[in-house]
């Protein structure tokens, strides 16, 4: 190939634009991100090896790293599976990885970039920027390398601002040289003993050795290169495993909790598995991928293997090494093999089991887990059948019984107020809405406890999910939720019912028609005028919300307007169409049904009416008070 030179793709100048002026407090990093594709280089040479079944060829991976103190220089050197000149122009000229585009998103401030930009050391972190990070100590960086099964080898060449040139090159065997060519500030990772400290702080467990390589002297390893999970749990401190997880997750925070075992039995295997305390940027990704890596005998076999842990549990960061899965499975295979069934079990009922001690060891740290992973594992309520049972144990809610807290199922059932024997739930957008929703007002005011459910998740397991502990689970914005003989009586209940009267009914009726398929008088209002409940066989608001937000058009099923029969107005309305209607009644009829529209966070159909109506209404009662 003649030398070529390209433009960055936009968001790419864009991040080294950052990553270079940022005053990233952790340039060190990048060294750790050089070896970490290095060691991810030499996994995935050795894999293609095994597959194509030339055991003959199998490499001992190596990283080596060298200084050249007069051109304040720094290379590391790998021999794993290379880069075509195609793939640098595709790896290295654009924004490749996932996290790194996640990283971008961030950075512009989410889609309309309110951030501005503003980007702090943690953001950078969080993701980790990869190769990139290595413009922060280079003001020029050269990578030369020849891809496993090619003969000819490449240049790249950057500056990291003027975009890349990509030119031919030599190298007698297949790997690549990553060169640096260090800025004046960060001539100190030319020396040994500096680039020793990095790779024992942060490369120890990398499972090839790293050499250091020094023309006056014999080679010197710098880590130990044993695989951490292979060693004994007992002999592993707190660092190692937080080191060991800031690198497998490229995360920042302490785990939450770490799972080391080795299980020997039926199926042999070794999990080192992480639960992180924070979301991962990636969480919500529609591809919902599991990250956990496969290794067969502490060769790397894939991070993305379907079925290894369910999807619900996608967050675990981590490593799993079993000797029995075959080496030469097709990747595509893994899912359907009964060895990785059987971990996936076994590591399912460990995180569970974790889930539970921390619940009642560690109840504020477990709130929180919730709080940043909850809306996840919840999605296991809906589609994992076999774990369903046990999900729900460990789940927690939002309950309007205790103040801040959150509750179990458990919990909530304890506190089931006199005569109560259904779960109540209300599913809401947003909790702020939820606590101050008419459909509350009675319940609130007999004493009994209703989860509020806001995650969009919820109305989808509930539809699958019919009781827990012989209890069922009850809408309270759905069907005639009958609550006369739960709780304490209510103060407010002068047990004198109220009853509408039949013209009063008939004339909600007229007006209304077409937009709800009834009018009823409620059992549950306390102070709001009027509410809007859905049919018993029909589907909650909530969930109609969001149909709605996939499909604009989505007509929900028929509403049921319900009103406060307590309620002054409404008594004084009764009282003067049972003498006859009167001027404007049909305003007022569609307002309470508008006011019911209000409270329940929607927007009214049509406002320019509405308007109409309120100063219609309002200039009647201006001429009567005038009288
Ligand atoms: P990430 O590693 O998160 O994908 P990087 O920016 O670190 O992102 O690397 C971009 C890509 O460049 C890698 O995914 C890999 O395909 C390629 N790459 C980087 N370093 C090497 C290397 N030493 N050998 C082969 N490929 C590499």
């Amino acid at each position: 190939m003649s030398n070529k030179t390209f433009d960055f793709e936009a968001d790419t100048g864009r991040i080294l634009d950052i990553v270079i002026n940022s005053l990233y407090s952790q340039k060190e990093i990048f060294l750790r991100e050089l070896i970490s594709n290095a060691s991810d280089a030499i996994n995935k040479r050795k894999f293609a090896v095994l597959s194509a079944g030339d055991a003959a060829e199998m490499i001992d991976g190596e990283v080596t790293i060298s200084s050249d103190k007069k051109a304040r220089s720094l290379t590391i050197s790998d021999n794993g599976i290379g880069l075509s000149a195609e793939e640098m122009k595709d790896t290295l000229g654009t924004i490749a990885s996932s996290g790194t585009k996640a990283f971008v998103e961030s950075a512009k401030g989410g889609k309309d970039g309110e951030n501005g930009g503003a980007l702090t050391d943690q953001l950078i972190g969080q993701f980790g920027v990869g190769f990139y990070s290595a413009f922060m100590v280079a003001e020029s960086i050269d990578v030369v390398s020849r891809p496993h099964g090619a003969s000819g080898a490449s240049r790249w060449h950057s500056d990291g601002t003027s975009g890349f040139s990509i030119d031919s090159a030599e190298r007698k065997t297949v790997g690549t040289d990553i060169t640096l060519k260090l800025r004046k500030e960060a001539k100190e990772y030319i020396e040994r003993e500096r680039i020793e400290f990095l790779v024992k702080k942060y490369s120890d467990h990398i499972a090839q050795p790293i050499m250091w390589l020094d023309a006056k002297a014999d080679p010197e390893r710098l880590n130990s290169a044993v695989a951490l999970w292979t060693r004994a749990a007992k002999d592993i401190s707190e660092e190692e495993y937080q080191s060991f997880y800031a690198s497998v997750a490229a995360a920042y925070d302490a785990p939450f909790a770490t799972l080391h075992n080795r299980t020997e039995g039926a199926v042999e295997f070794t999990n080192l598995v992480f639960i992180p305390s924070m979301a991962p940027f990636d969480l919500f990704d529609p591809e919902r991928r599991a990250r956990l890596q496969l290794y067969v005998n502490r060769v790397f076999i894939t991070d993305n293997c379907e079925g290894l842990v369910p999807k619900w549990l996608r967050f675990l960061r981590g490593v799993i090494d079993t000797p029995d899965v075959d080496l030469n499975v097709s990747r595509e295979m893994l899912q359907q093999n009964p060895v990785v069934t059987k971990i996936n079990k076994a590591v399912v009922k460990r995180v569970l089991g974790e889930f539970g001690k921390a619940l009642e060891k560690r109840r504020e740290e477990y709130e929180n887990l919730w709080t940043a992973l909850g809306r996840v594992i919840k999605e296991g309520l809906y589609e994992d059948d076999a774990n369903r049972a046990r999900i729900l144990d460990i789940s927690l809610f939002r309950s309007t019984a205790s103040d801040d807290g959150m509750v179990t199922l458990k919990e909530y059932v304890e506190g089931f107020a006199a005569g109560q024997e259904t779960i109540y739930y209300l599913s809401a957008e947003n909790a702020e809405l939820a606590m101050t929703s008419p459909h509350l007002e009675s319940f609130r005011a007999k004493g009994i406890g209703v989860l509020v459910l806001t995650d969009p998740i919820d109305d989808f397991w509930l539809a699958n999910t019919p009781e827990f502990d012989g209890k069922s689970f009850q809408s309270i914005t759905r069907g005639e939720v009958d609550i006369s003989n739960v709780g304490e009586a209510s103060e407010e209940d002068d047990n004198t019912e109220a009853v509408l009267s039949d013209s009063f009914m008939a004339k909600m009726k007229h007006v209304l028609d077409g937009d709800v398929a009834d009018v009823r008088s409620s059992a549950n209002l306390e102070t709001s005028l009027a509410r809007l409940v859905a049919d018993q066989s029909g589907m909650d608001p909530q969930m109609e919300r969001m149909m709605r937000m996939h499909n604009p058009d989505f007509n929900g099923g028929p509403k049921i307007l319900e009103v406060n029969a307590k309620h002054p107005l409404v008594k004084a309305l009764n009282t003067r169409m049972e003498t006859g209607e009167f001027d404007g009644s049909d305003s007022f009829a569609r307002l309470l049904y508008d006011s019911a529209i209000v409270a329940e966070g929607e927007t009214i159909g049509d406002p320019r009416e509405f308007t109409n109506r309120i100063a219609e209404v309002m200039e009647r009662a201006l001429a009567n008070s005038k009288e």
